[in-house]
């Protein structure tokens, strides 16, 4: 019986041993294939290491001193004493619903709160309606126009016709957008309601038509996307005229367009000396046209801190 039971106890210990002989076998493998990860992964590490040391004993190549001079610039091809472009950060798109955000170097003008920033043209407080994120014009109150103002400069704007704003040609949804307080963007209900092509929405008032009409109805938020650029004189002296780029509703409507003096109805104004800069002006015309989400961002040249 004895006997029995040792045979017993060496088979039950020969298929242990047999049984934990495979894993042994496999853990070994993995040990293999562990020891080349790790040797991998270290070699993989020393690499970084050696960069690294070769970044620091050299630093990445930012520019050039010995490229050709740029024709009608004082710097070379890939200059690296070139100054960096200052960094903003960009703001968001709007929607129907709401507003975005303007990028973090502009002049806010209206946020949809209040009108601190702006007074009636005649001087005063300005009075329009303030009221769920926008303004509306009150036209029998006259326009309004920024304290601050501007020269060179990227505007941003948005402004709606309300639903079921009666009328026809200028009749419509009329207000205007002026730069330099002088040089209007014409606001209107453009959709299916024609008029003069020098007057309709995006038109630079009584001089250029837009492009094309990207004109949204009457209920919907519109964009008005300006790059503008100054009237110049010396003493009386014009210099060079302003110069005007539009996207209306994120299509171009104008592109560098060169007006011949401030926008007028139904007469040619010639320049007059003025200031550098102006304010920006929203119109009083006869109807409730409302504003919201507008900034400005002063416009400087290259390399200007
Ligand atoms: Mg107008």
């Amino acid at each position: 019986m004895k006997r029995w039971i040792v045979v017993f106890l060496m088979l039950a210990v020969g298929a242990a041993w047999a049984a934990d002989s495979q894993p042994a076998k496999a853990k070994a493998g993995e040990g293999k294939a562990g020891k080349a990860k790790a040797g991998k992964a270290k070699s993989a590490e020393a690499k970084a290491g050696e960069a690294a040391e070769g970044k620091e004993a050299k630093k990445p190549e930012l520019g050039f001193s010995d490229t050709p001079m740029l024709p009608g610039q004082k710097w070379h091809v890939h200059d690296v004493a070139r100054p960096q472009p200052p960094v903003v950060a960009p703001g968001t798109c709007s929607t129907q619903e709401a507003p975005g955000k303007a990028p973090s170097d502009a002049v806010v003008l209206f946020d949809g709160k209040d009108l601190s920033k702006w007074e009636m043209d005649k001087g005063g407080p300005a009075q329009w309606k303030v009221e769920n994120g926008y303004v509306e014009a009150v036209p029998k109150l006259g326009g309004i126009r920024s304290k601050e103002t501007f020269g060179d400069c990227q505007l941003h704007i948005e402004w709606l016709v309300p639903e079921g704003t009666q009328g026809q040609s200028q009749g419509r949804g009329n207000s205007g957008v002026f730069l330099m307080g002088l040089y209007e963007i014409q606001v209107l209900d453009s959709y299916n309601n024609p008029t003069y092509a020098d007057g309709g929405a995006g038109a630079i008032y009584g001089q250029w038509p837009p492009l094309v009409n990207p004109c949204r109805p009457q209920g919907q938020w519109q964009t008005y996307d300006v790059v503008w650029i100054a009237p110049r004189f010396d003493g009386e002296k014009l210099v060079s005229p302003a110069r005007e780029t539009l996207f209306f509703n994120g299509v171009v409507v104008h592109h560098d367009d060169v007006l011949n003096g401030p926008t007028a109805h139904k007469k040619a104004l010639p320049y007059k000396p003025q200031p550098p800069t102006g304010p920006i002006a929203l119109q009083a015309h006869g109807n409730p046209v409302r504003y919201r989400n507008i900034w400005v961002r002063p416009l400087k040249g290259h390399d200007e801190p």
